[in-house]
């Protein structure tokens, strides 16, 4: 096993592209569906009422697609298609009722309403995908209506369309910048360890839960490490609460260094810290750790004059031997750490102890550190 990059940020991108949770992305579809599919029987009576039957014809069709869409939105696995396949014909229309040669000259504010649209539903790298070339599309619709750009009237008809469309699209790709980057802050907030930077304790349960599915799929194996440092209260009680907490900070940055960018650091709480290795075998996780907790004893805090250190002890709980159940790989894990504290503590313990009535050979532990 080798080291070097930053193990996996504990930050986690929604479960959307847009503003809107799936659920209520489909909400929101399943509703235009509907809304659409009966505002366009009016106007198809109204076109029969004129003698446009093939118009009226065409809105009948729509309007039973569109009600189709609204039962199958609700279900569908195929939300994203779903959303394209009312969106892009949608758009079309917008674009079609400007330059039908009876079109009202506000047809033209249709355009204003697909940044809207597009955005809150395929959010800003997809919506402004979507809606920039219809909108320069339904532009251009609107010059060959107009005709004669030359009178003064035609081109401020113009002029609003285009620059009016331009800062609402600027307005609401802005906008939705500014959405995403806060929710970012308040997920990487949520899911962080204040003090140490590392995943908090529910951020990476929820790592463990995705690499035990990942890690199952795959068939690989994967740790867990549980570690705890020890006689910590006493680092407290001799220099200082602040001392304590830089030296979590640096446990927390030694943990971080020595690991692989596959693998996750978290902080459990207090001063227990979680490690999830992937892919790696028992015996490479043993001695890993073994490094590790090396590592982490020859680590020295200078703080006001004095040399701080500290020792760790480890529980490790593997897939290969101790199954795929997060809850039973933590109690594992716990379990050995325990047994090590036990033990005389600096120690990594990856097997259960011997019961009494058992004849085996000694589990490897390693030397027993001078504690702090
Ligand atoms: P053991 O070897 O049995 O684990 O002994 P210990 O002293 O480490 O364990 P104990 O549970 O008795 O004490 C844990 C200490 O960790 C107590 C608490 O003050 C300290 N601690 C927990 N969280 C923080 C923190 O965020 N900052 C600081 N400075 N100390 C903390
Ligand atoms: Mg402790
Ligand atoms: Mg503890």
């Amino acid at each position: 096993m080798t080291s070097s990059h930053q193990p996996t940020p504990p930050f986690q991108t929604p479960d959307t592209r847009s503003g809107l949770s799936n659920r209520h992305r489909r909400v929101l579809a399943r509703w235009l569906y509907a809304v659409t599919g009966v505002s366009l029987i009016p106007f198809a009576v109204l076109q029969i009422v004129s003698g446009h039957v093939i118009l009226a014809g065409a809105e009948l069709v729509a309007s039973v697609l569109l009600f189709t869409g609204y039962l199958r939105v609700a279900r569908s696995p195929h939300l994203q298609r779903w959303i394209y396949g009312y969106l892009i014909p949608l758009f079309i229309f917008f674009n079609v009722i400007i330059i039908v040669p009876e079109a009202s000259i506000s047809a033209s504010v249709w355009v204003l309403m697909m940044p809207v649209l597009s955005y809150l539903l395929l959010g800003k790298r997809e919506g402004m995908i979507l809606c920039l070339p219809f909108m320069v599309a339904g532009s251009i619709g609107y010059l060959y209506f107009l005709e004669n750009i030359d009178s003064a009237r035609s081109v401020i008809d113009f002029l609003n369309l285009v620059v009016g469309g331009t800062l609402m699209l600027l307005f609401i790709h802005v906008y939705e910048q500014r959405r995403e980057e806060a929710e970012q802050r308040l997920i990487n907030l949520a899911q962080t360890d204040s003090l140490t930077g590392l995943a908090n304790r529910n951020r990476f349960q929820e790592l463990l839960a995705r690499t035990i599915a990942e890690s199952q799929r795959s068939n690989s194996p994967y740790a867990l490490v549980v570690l705890d440092l020890d006689r910590f209260k006493q680092v407290n009680d001799t220099f200082g609460h602040e001392a304590g907490d830089r030296l979590l900070k640096l446990v927390g940055q030694t943990l971080i260094e020595r690991l692989r960018g596959t693998d996750t650091v978290g902080r459990l709480g207090g001063e227990e810290f979680g490690l999830l290795l992937r892919d790696v075998s028992c015996d490479d996780t043993t001695q890993l750790i073994e490094q590790v907790r090396e590592r982490i004893a020859d680590t020295q805090l200078r703080y006001r004059g004095q040399d701080i250190s500290v020792t760790a002890s480890f529980g490790i709980a593997h897939s290969s031997r101790d199954g795929h159940q997060a809850d039973a790989l933590f109690r594992t894990a716990d379990r050995r750490l325990y047994q090590g504290k036990r033990g005389g503590r600096n120690v990594v313990e990856s097997h259960d102890e011997p019961s009494n009535d058992e004849l085996t050979t000694t589990p490897p532990r390693t030397r027993k550190g001078t504690d702090v």
